[in-house]
């Protein structure tokens, strides 16, 4: 360790205090997050941490730094081991050595190799509201000091949380879709903004699929809304299971979906829409023989690229849907470009 104790329990006491400070001053609960991150790695010897918002059912990251794709694309959801025990025993998770703690090593995902880990509750009115991650793949990572920076941080969001939630903040900042837990509409908006400006500034394309269920109609006057839901949900995840870790799905409409693709030219994103069709087409559905018109429950793709065929997101979204527009009207079941 560089610093001295002092020292860093002079660098944990600014920190907070300046955060409190802030707080005060009416930051709101996004930026809170996100200098509460700023300062776990500040002062930790973290390789990641994340505030994660729990509203209900809901489980939110707000904020995070060095999260890998995977985790990133990953729902959180209350089932999750370490989440639901945080939920109901409003403690603190903490090792310095996973390979020691066998209820924590089954707390992780599948492929992080995480040797340190805290995972601190936030309070509202006695309720788990929030959780302050923080993670390192070294053993010994974290100290008594770390501990009561978590500790303190945890207090320090809880008060905003509590604004937030009186204010009703919180619903505006939900980013997932409740039913198939890809992202929302909104995020959408978000990222699509913040990528078109990516791939000006590094002159990198950038391409979106526009899907859309073939004869849904038909499948739920058939069978019913909630085996609707199911197909839904069905669908969704074999998007998100079937694309390139930097891909992302999002919930457009009813039974539309979004996927953006990055880095990714028309060329390309073609192909990945012919894969995705494919899978969809392969993927037995329960009852699809029965109330599909072709004996099969199938989605139409319409893709679009920047800067080829569109120069703003608005336009780039258009082109999508015009394309999809087209593989209707010429038969569904298949992909069509801009
Ligand atoms: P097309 O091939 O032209 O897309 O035909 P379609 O029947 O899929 O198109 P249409 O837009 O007429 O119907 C979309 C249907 O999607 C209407 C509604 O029954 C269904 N839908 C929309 N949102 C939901 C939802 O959240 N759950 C369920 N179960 N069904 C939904
Ligand atoms: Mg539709
Ligand atoms: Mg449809």
């Amino acid at each position: 360790m560089i610093e001295s104790t002092i020292q860093k329990k002079l660098s944990i006491l600014s920190a907070v205090n300046r955060l409190h400070h802030d707080i005060g001053a009416h930051l709101g609960l996004e930026e809170t997050s996100n200098r509460v991150v700023d300062i776990l790695r500040e002062i930790t010897h973290c390789d990641a941490c994340a505030i994660i918002l729990i509203d209900g059912e809901n489980v939110e990251i707000l904020a995070e730094r060095g999260f890998t794709t995977t985790l990133i694309n990953l729902r959180f959801t209350t089932d999750m081991s370490a989440i639901k025990h945080i939920i109901e025993t409003k403690e603190i998770l903490f090792t310095n050595d996973l390979e020691k703690d066998a209820f924590l090593a089954s707390c992780i995902p599948e492929g992080c190799s995480l040797q340190s880990l805290v995972c601190a509750p936030i309070l509202v009115k006695e309720e788990v509201k929030g959780i302050i991650h923080v993670d390192s793949r070294e053993k010994n990572a974290f100290d008594e000091d770390d501990l009561e920076l978590v500790q303190l941080l945890a207090e320090e969001t809880s008060l905003i949380l509590e604004r937030s939630l009186l204010y009703e903040q919180v619903k505006a900042l939900t980013l997932r879709d409740a039913l198939t837990g890809t992202f929302n509409r909104r995020k959408l908006e978000e990222d699509l903004e913040s990528e078109i400006a990516r791939s000006k500034r590094y002159l990198r394309p950038l391409s979106i699929l526009m899907i859309d269920i073939d004869w849904f109609k038909h499948y739920n006057d058939y069978h019913g809304h909630q085996k609707g839901d199911e197909v839904l949900r069905k669908v969704a995840s074999l998007l998100v299971h079937n694309m390139r870790s930097i891909d992302r799905v999002y919930r457009y409409g009813g039974e539309e979906f979004v996927v953006m693709l990055p880095e990714t030219d028309k060329q390309e994103a073609m192909a990945c829409a012919e894969r995705l069709r494919e899978k969809v087409e392969r993927e037995p559905f329960e009852g699809e023989k029965e109330s599909q018109p072709n004996g099969r429950l199938t989605i139409s793709i319409g893709v679009a690229s920047f800067p080829l065929d569109a120069d703003a997101k608005e336009k780039l979204i258009e082109a999508a849907d015009f394309a999809l527009y087209r593989a209707k009207a010429i038969g569904r079941n298949r992909v069509c470009i801009y």
